[in-house]
């Protein structure tokens, strides 16, 4: 075990009484600490997925019992979340350089000349991305679309396996196409589209509309010829194979400037929980039957520019993180609405997670790590050490 995983404290269980008793401003006590962006650097991106990594409870969890991994150094993605984790954990700082990862990040993707330094781009990408390096880092030997061990945290908790397959009226059926997802992603025309349909017929709003209107907006455009050849043409059905406990929703756009009108559109369309049942035609996992995920995450993009708002499980608040700002919004999804109505915000990546999810199960983890073929631990590689310091606080050395 890595030495500094000894010292590693679990995290600070809090009375509901001092959450009562908290002053409303102060943020020291829920390690929300911000993400630097310095003029030309272009983290956002980064930081935005750097933000909802740290405060899904299940990821932070997981990850923080997982040391042993197939390494890559200066590149390595794992090792540079470790040192941001550590950081949000015990530095005294209220925000954090991003620089390390920023780096292993342009590495580890420099042939695709994705994520490079100075450069803008995607956070939900980014955000998929990292998960599946950290699948890489932990569980090279099994490929992504069929991994199933058991610690993987991206795929045992975020990954969407899922069948397609047209069934038309007239018996015939198409080969089964098994695919893995880690983002679903739906466009926001169609689900625009979709919930003035359903809302003409059940005239107002119900609990299970949004799951609903999900699976119906993935697919509108989506109606194929029937596999016989019967001339009739056949919706695609969609069947979730497992029961993942986070759910990533990317929405798609088609501008970068909408309207304030139309950004509302999209925002009354959204739930604030989902069954999966309703997403997908139909679910094979027992446990996914009679699952309820909870919107506890967005990322939202205005004027080149991503910010993230995310629940914080344990002060039952919405925080924004604009990069280096933190902010208390409100206990209420409604003051994360008005505050997205105010600076014109588009929301791109919802992520909804299950209350009872639990950390993966590390019996199957690498305990050591080694090193990839063609790479040396470089300087600042090395995971950090958190010491305690006599006059109090931490001390976290690299
Ligand atoms: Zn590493
Ligand atoms: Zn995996
Ligand atoms: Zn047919």
């Amino acid at each position: 075990m890595m030495s500094w995983l000894k010292d590693n404290v679990t995290e600070p269980v809090m009375s509901s009484m001092a959450g009562i008793f908290a002053p409303r401003n102060s943020l020291s006590i829920t390690n929300s600490k911000g993400l630097l962006n310095a003029p030309g650097e272009n983290n956002c991106f980064l930081n935005s997925a750097v933000q909802v990594l740290w405060h899904l409870d299940v990821f932070r969890r997981s990850f923080r019992q997982l040391s042993g991994h197939a390494c890559m150094g200066n590149s390595c993605i794992f090792c540079a979340l470790k040192v941001i984790f550590t950081q949000f954990q015990y530095s005294d700082e209220t925000a954090l350089p991003p620089d390390a990862l920023r780096k292993a990040l342009a590495e580890t993707f420099e042939d695709q000349q994705r994520f490079q330094l100075g450069f803008m781009d995607d956070a939900a990408e980014c955000f998929e991305s990292i998960l599946l390096r950290i699948h890489y880092h932990i569980a090279n030997e099994v490929k992504e679309d069929m991994c199933n061990a058991k610690h993987c945290i991206s795929h045992q908790k975020f990954a969407m396996t899922v069948v397609e397959q047209c069934m038309c009226g007239c018996g015939a059926t198409s080969e089964p196409l098994p695919f893995t997802q880690m983002v679903h992603y739906v466009s926001v025309t169609a689900m625009i589209a979709q919930g003035k349909e359903m809302l003409e017929k059940t005239k107002k709003p119900y609990p299970e509309m949004f799951g609903q209107l999900l699976k119906n907006a993935g697919g509108v455009g989506d109606l194929r010829n029937c596999p016989s050849n019967c001339g009739e043409r056949v919706q695609i059905r969609r069947m979730l194979m497992n029961s993942p406990e986070i759910v990533s929703l990317g929405l798609v756009w088609d501008t970068d400037q909408p309207t304030v009108e139309h950004i509302m559109d999209v925002i009354n369309c959204l739930g604030t929980t989902i069954r999966l049942v309703d997403v997908f035609h139909s679910v094979v996992d027992d446990s996914a039957a009679g699952k309820v995920l909870h919107l506890v995450g967005v990322v939202t993009y205005y004027g080149k520019h991503y910010s993230t708002f995310f629940f914080h499980t344990r002060l039952k608040t919405w925080i924004y993180f604009d990069d280096a700002t933190v902010k208390e919004i409100g206990s209420k999804w409604k003051d994360v609405v008005e505050k997205c109505r105010k600076g014109h915000y588009q929301p791109l990546l919802l992520l909804f997670a299950d209350h009872f999810g639990s950390p993966v199960n590390t019996e199957t983890a690498p305990t050591e790590t080694t090193m990839l073929p063609g790479y040396t631990h470089g300087e600042g590689t090395q995971l950090p050490r958190v010491e305690r310091r006599p006059s109090g606080g931490w001390s976290i050395s690299f």
